[in-house]
């Protein structure tokens, strides 16, 4: 496959930490109390003052949540317009914003594309009604569509699609008719997200509870294998684990150049509640609650929850775990480039092992998993790390 453009150029992400009403299965924080959205706002653009970016220079700016698009247009505009003043942008960057189709409207993505954003995600996670209803989404079928077509007519041409897949009793039938209308839509990029139970969540209370059953797993590695499988034939090629880009008239994916950052270990730059930075091997967060957030800037403090710089043999396993989850794999030269490190020797019998299983494949210096390897990638790179090269701080 085409291996997606990557940049050195680092990225910025903006939390916007509110939500009409959570959804069940969620574990992102965001709160529903929009009554702090514009002391949020203040407390969001005295942060961008605050950090030091200095050495950095930015090609995408992602706005995510939460549901951003619970704020108009003209706040909106005003993100973009701070994130540029207070950071050094390329010309021509990636600029995205997640919306969810029942708080956006055809006047709001137009605003959107007048205030330079050019990429649009819609969480649309199914066409089908019963599973929005259980997955708690505020949003019909049809308002999906019809944010997929205001947006379309708003401009804009770089458009994304978020499905969710495993849900209890998901039939491959059903799955098929989501892909299918998902594909009609003709989007630039799908995610498609397998369903997870995160601890602390109603849902995940819910299957403790036993008044739901996850998917079995075998049925859930179906659909995955389904999901490529439909989505190669139809255009779509699979470059992350759950994310799949059409190829554009360059003959390139159109991948989402900022979320490449996060498998690449390029650097970037979070802002907002629980938003995560990763700069020179050091990563930091803030805080998860938006009043501590407002709080600590309003009194002059970084809202960073804690600071932890990544160990070499954490480096090591971040590049591998990242790596696995890209289709075009581990890049073996720049591994021992970077890490002093023959992969192929060090790893000599894992591979043998994986490659008999056909799970792995190593060839023009790429270690990649293949599509049977892809279903397994938690196991297998469990494999890697489970190896004596790794020290005692990055295993624990
Ligand atoms: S709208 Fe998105 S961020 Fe908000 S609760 Fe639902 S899944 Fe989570």
């Amino acid at each position: 496959m085409n291996i997606p453009t990557q940049s050195d150029k680092a990225g910025l992400y903006v939390h916007i930490p509110f939500c009409v009403r959570k959804c069940p299965y969620c574990d992102f924080y965001s709160t529903t109390d929009l009554s702090l959205k514009s002391r949020f706002l203040k407390a969001l653009f005295a942060e961008m003052e605050m950090v030091s970016a200095e050495g950095l220079c930015f090609d995408t700016l992602y706005i995510g949540g939460g549901t951003p698009s619970v704020f108009e247009y003209d706040n909106v505009s005003q993100i973009v317009a701070a994130a540029h003043h207070h950071f050094d942008f390329q010309p021509f960057s990636e600029i995205t914003i997640e919306v969810n189709p029942g708080t956006v409207s055809i006047e709001q993505l137009m605003g959107y594309q007048e205030s330079g954003i050019n990429r649009i995600n819609i969480g649309v996670q199914s066409f089908d009604q019963k599973n929005l209803d259980f997955l708690g989404r505020i949003h019909t079928a049809t308002e999906a569509r019809n944010a997929m077509t205001h947006a379309r007519r708003a401009g804009f041409k770089n458009i994304g699609l978020d499905l969710i897949y495993g849900l209890p009793d998901h039939s491959q039938t059903d799955w098929l008719e989501d892909l299918k209308q998902a594909v009609e839509c003709d989007p630039t990029h799908l995610s498609c997200y397998m369903l997870t139970y995160e601890d602390g969540t109603p849902a995940y209370c819910d299957l403790q509870a036993g008044r739901i059953q996850a998917l079995a797993d075998d049925n859930v590695r179906r659909l995955f294998e389904t999901t490529i499988t439909y989505l190669q034939d139809h255009g779509y090629t699979q470059y992350e684990i759950s994310n799949f880009a059409r190829v554009g008239k360059d003959g390139k994916p159109q991948v989402s150049q900022h979320n490449l950052k996060y498998w690449t270990l390029v650097p970037y730059v979070g802002l907002g509640p629980s938003a995560h930075s990763f700069v020179e091997a050091q990563r930091c967060w803030n805080v998860s609650n938006v009043d501590d957030y407002i709080a600590s800037i309003e009194s002059g403090r970084m809202p960073i929850a804690e600071k932890e710089r990544l160990s070499g043999g954490q480096q090591l396993i971040e590049a591998i775990y990242l790596g696995l989850r890209m289709t075009a794999g581990i890049d073996l030269i720049g591994f021992k480039a970077k890490y002093g490190l023959d992969f192929t020797k060090v790893f000599k019998e894992v591979l043998s092992d994986l490659e008999g299983q056909h799970y792995i494949e190593v060839k023009n210096n790429r270690c990649a998993l293949t599509l049977q390897g892809r279903a397994l990638l938690d196991s297998i790179t469990s494999m890697f790390i489970e190896q004596d090269v790794f020290d005692a701080e990055a295993k624990s």
